[in-house]
């Protein structure tokens, strides 16, 4: 069979990386279950891999393969559903929800029903085959694990669960991606009701196909989203998206000039034990080491939902997992049988929050080794300390932040050092938001990194006036006292 090779690869299309092939198994929604999960510890059994890793998008990827995955694979994934039916869309089955969809005790409404029709209208329309393969669509409906912080192309997010005012309210608001490459998509100020979310989501999908036929360029590197928007304006494709839709006349986008600085999300809400909306029923969250599954620990995780939940587990894009549906009565069963497959389950370990990209041995961009010296750190903050509150740390290999350091406490940076040609860090606090070195304005080579980055933790523990104060905003309270020394006194 012969293979398209792609930038941003599904199963059918992998791409190729330093490392050998990568591919990606797209996990709508992050669900797992019981036989899927049996599936891929088969499949990394057959291939010789010893883990699988979870995306940031909730997604599954394998790296550094040989060869191609054989038909008789492929047909296995797709039978079990870990591979699109229709191949010309599989890379686009990106839809991300929050991993407590249908089972958060806040959530205003189940969108579960909602990410399955779009899932099928893609199953019934090829021709958006021809859309970026990174094109991403979340819902979010609106509950206390949320993921409107998430760089999606474009997000529905629940805002009204009245039911008294349902009917004159809107209930879901449109957010999409037009702002810089890595930011939460941004309401633009259209409200749907929820019959209306999906002729919205068809006619925008269905306009940006056709400003990628417009705009043209290397198929290769297919317009996203945003590229579309900002070519037409904003004003000028939500034109356009009406008159796809027909019908509705109130639609008109705008841009809504948010603060994008406060669009910060509780990222530790779903890990270790809490309750469900149902009653009687808790989910576990289970921290995952760079989003690493071994065979044997998928296998036991699906075990364990199979045994004591309803059957699935439910990938984050955090790259951890939550096993939903358990008893109060068996819920010490269930956390010793996590803690057997060498996992653990507390949001404050170090490892619950800590994302890396691929790094120098998967990507030709990267200055620096990340994937290892993020498990570095791991091992080494979780020798010092013990956190009252996650910390999300990110490690990225170059400018680019696959690791989406928009959204981390702490972020390192790979770049290659001028003067010596070796590949360093250079250490961030806030992700953009606070932009405040604690350290020093040096680069660090990587085995420093952990004296760095614990200086600047012991910093935070031991100055924080407020319990509750973040960890950027502690960082821009230290800079905004020391401006206010430094000024001259009258
Ligand atoms: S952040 Fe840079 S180095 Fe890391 S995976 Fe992305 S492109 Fe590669």
């Amino acid at each position: 069979m012969s293979v398209e090779r792609s930038i941003c690869p599904d199963i059918y299309h992998p791409a190729i990386a330093r490392d050998g092939l990568l591919t990606r198994l797209r996990t709508p929604g992050g669900v797992l279950n019981t036989v899927q999960c049996q599936t891929i510890a088969e499949l990394l059994a057959t291939i010789g891999l010893e883990y699988i890793q979870v995306t940031n998008r909730a997604n599954l990827q394998l790296r550094s393969l040989a060869q191609d995955l054989d038909r008789d694979l492929l047909t296995q994934l797709a039978a079990c559903g870990l591979a699109g039916k229709n191949t010309a869309v599989d890379g686009i089955r990106n839809v991300m929800l929050s991993p407590t969809a249908g089972i958060d005790a806040g959530e205003i409404i189940d969108v579960r029903p909602l990410a399955n029709a779009w899932l099928e209208y893609l199953d019934l329309h090829p021709e958006l085959g021809e859309l970026s393969n990174k094109f991403s669509v979340g819902f979010d409906g609106g509950g206390s694990v949320s993921i409107i912080d998430r760089p999606n192309d474009l997000t529905l997010l629940a805002i009204s669960d009245s039911p008294l005012e349902r009917l004159r309210q809107r209930e879901f608001s449109l957010h999409l991606g037009i702002g810089e490459r890595g930011t939460a998509p941004q309401s633009v100020g259209v409200n749907l009701t929820t019959d209306e979310c999906l002729p919205m989501l068809a006619a925008i999908a269905q306009t940006y196909r056709r400003g990628i036929e417009i705009i043209g360029g290397d198929p290769r590197r297919k317009p996203r989203l945003r590229d579309v928007i900002h070519y037409y304006g904003l004003a000028e494709f939500g034109e356009l998206v009406r008159r796809e839709i027909g019908g509705y006349s109130h639609f008109i986008f705008k841009n809504q000039c948010v603060d994008r600085s406060s669009v910060r999300v509780n990222s530790d809400r779903h890990l270790g034990v809490q309750q469900q909306r149902q009653q009687g029923r808790y989910y576990l969250g289970v921290v995952l080491l760079l989003g690493r599954l071994t065979g044997a620990q998928i296998e036991g995780l699906g075990s364990i939902a199979a045994r004591y939940g309803s059957g699935n587990i439910r990938l984050t894009h955090w790259q951890n997992v939550i096993i939903p549906d358990v008893r109060a009565i068996d819920l010490q069963t269930v956390w010793g049988l996590v803690s057997d497959l060498g996992l653990v389950q507390t949001a404050t370990h170090p490892s619950s929050l800590l994302i890396a990209c691929a790094g120098v041995t998967g990507c030709q961009y990267s200055a620096t080794d990340t994937q290892a010296d993020a498990i570095a750190l791991s091992k080494y903050l979780s020798a010092q300390f013990t956190f009252d509150r996650p910390l999300n740390i990110h490690f990225s290999g170059c400018a680019k932040s696959c690791a989406q350091h928009n959204l981390a406490d702490i972020t390192l940076w790979g770049e290659v050092e001028t003067s010596t040609g070796l590949g360093k860090y250079r250490l961030e606090i806030g992700g953009g938001r606070a932009e405040v070195e604690l350290e020093s304005s040096d680069l660090l080579p990587p085995e420093r990194v952990p004296i760095a980055v614990s200086k600047a933790i012991a910093t935070y523990y031991q100055h924080k006036l407020d319990p509750q104060s973040s960890f950027p905003g502690f960082a821009n309270r230290q800079r905004a006292d020391k401006q206010l020394a430094s000024k001259p006194k009258h």
